[in-house]
């Protein structure tokens, strides 16, 4: 469906457990393959960077197929979803040459020994996504997982399958050996198949809290590794001496961008009391001045949700925090009047035990509230069993470094938001998921260590 109408734009199969399981053996003969397994590193590299070039001479189908798909305005695929996802694919198609295990000795055992370690590729990754940024973060798993020299089977999500099926063409036409990259659409069903597969070695999802413990649990009988990023109710904390100019916008959109649909969108504010008022109008203009439009429209900031289930979802939260008392900033803003939008809210004084205070609504709604000590606003920031980002606006070091080590989150911004690189890990504490992406350290969930342990005669 093209969100931005309700409309239909393509059909795609739901693909069945004989499909996933066609998939995954060829994913399975592909991984043991010489044409793959036995390329040199710097020849898997250069596949790589073919791959990332291929995207890049396609870019304006690409973004094209993805604005569609997703409702998010074609500005801003052109300029953040299919440049991160390149870019991602380069910062990975560097690592093939660098993977190395190490040698070294025996500790505490007497004699002569010559040990050393491999880092050898898991398998078959299976890597299930959601319809937030459907590339970029496909990207996020496949990038690291091919560098290891793992295959790949992806599942992308029922709303959004268009990217995927696109990059499969282009892996094709960048020599990936058959089997290497794999795509399998479908639906839950699709999903919870690919996932229990015994032939797949690791399992790679972002998604909600919910489908990830499903995940989890379908590891168990297979002891498959997985990664899970999930939910998230990320704080943004606005201490006295902020600089306004900065902290205001970056708040704002650090809620609202990609109309809220983003894991670690900072949506619970607290602002320090004596600057609340001029906050919190501030953030209300940011919020009115926005342009909810189509995504072919080259001046809409705001795209719709990306379904009538999503838009029912967030509408349901809005409707129960007014119901429960809680008062939203005045903001109009004009809202098409197709398609699945949702107008920027911003809702003032919510406490810490409001519904919209604790879940997570995937929507741009923000809910503040003042504070008057930092070690006040960081035990509530602290209070949600959420943990994937935190935010702090301020001046002065001492709190920033002080509020950076108290938070429990997986990245603390300061002074900026929505900074996800390919440098550093990215991940959640507690609900918020299990390992991390990105940064050299995304490298050991598709890579298998083995020590080697000689002794020397
Ligand atoms: P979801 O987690 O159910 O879907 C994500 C992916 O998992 C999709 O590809 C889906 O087909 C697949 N899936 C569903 N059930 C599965 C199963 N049992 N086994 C394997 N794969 C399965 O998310 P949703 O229903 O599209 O959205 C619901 C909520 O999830 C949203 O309102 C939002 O709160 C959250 N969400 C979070 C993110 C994020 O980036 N962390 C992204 C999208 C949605
Ligand atoms: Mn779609």
């Amino acid at each position: 469906m093209d969100p931005c109408t309700g409309a239909m734009i393509g059909q795609v199969p739901i693909a069945s457990s004989d499909d996933v399981d066609r998939r995954v053996e060829a994913a399975w003969r592909a991984f043991n393959a010489p044409s793959w397994r036995d390329l040199h590193p710097l020849a898997r590299e250069r596949m790589l960077h073919n791959l990332a070039d291929a995207i890049e001479r396609d870019l304006p189908r690409m973004a094209a197929l993805e604005a569609l798909d997703t409702g998010k305005p074609v500005t801003i695929v052109e300029a953040v979803d299919i440049p991160a996802a390149i870019s991602w694919l380069r910062a990975y198609a560097g690592w093939p040459s660098k993977i190395a295990g190490r040698a070294g000795s025996l500790s505490a055992t007497p004699g002569h020994h010559h040990v050393y370690s491999r880092r050898e590729p898991i398998g078959v990754v299976a890597a299930i996504t959601p319809w937030n940024f459907p590339l970029v973060l496909a990207m996020w798993k496949i990038a690291p997982a091919l560098a290891a020299g793992c295959t790949v089977v992806l599942k992308p999500a029922p709303e959004t399958p268009l990217s995927a099926l696109r990059l499969v063409e282009l892996a094709r036409e960048a020599g990936l050996p058959d089997g290497v990259f794999n795509v399998v659409t479908g639906d839950g069903s699709t999903g919870a198949a690919l996932a229990a597969h015994p032939r797949v070695a690791k399992v790679a999802f972002t998604g909600s809290t919910a489908t990830g413990q499903a995940i989890l649990r379908a590891s168990v009988p297979d002891l498959k590794r997985v990664t899970l990023e999930l939910g998230g109710k990320s704080p943004s904390i606005i201490c006295a001496d902020a600089d306004l100019a900065t902290a205001i916008p970056q708040a704002a959109m650090g809620c609202f961008f990609n109309s809220g649909q983003v894991c670690y969108a900072g949506t619970r504010l607290y602002v320090h009391s004596s600057i609340y008022e001029q906050v919190l109008e501030g953030v209300a203009a940011i919020a009115a001045s926005q342009k909810l439009g189509a995504s072919a429209d080259r001046d809409s900031q705001l795209g719709p949700l990306i379904s009538a289930r999503q838009l029912e979802r967030v509408t349901g939260f809005v409707d129960r925090a007014r119901a429960a008392g809680i008062e939203a900033m005045p903001v109009s803003t004009a809202v098409p009047d197709q398609g699945y939008f949702h107008p920027p809210i911003v809702l003032r004084d919510v406490s810490s035990d409001a519904e919209v205070a604790r879940e997570e609504v995937f929507g741009p709604v923000l809910a503040a509230a003042p504070f008057d000590e930092l070690d006040e606003a960081i035990a509530r920031a602290n209070e949600s069993p959420y943990g994937l980002a935190a935010h702090v606006f301020t001046k002065d070091l001492s709190a920033a470094h002080r509020a950076s080590a108290s938070l429990e989150a997986g990245t603390v911004f300061v002074n900026c938001v929505l900074l996800a690189d390919p440098a550093f890990p990215f991940g959640g504490m507690k609900m918020s998921g299990i390992g991390r992406e990105n940064g050299s350290e995304v490298l050991d969930a598709y890579l298998e260590p083995k020590s080697v342990v000689m002794a020397l005669q």
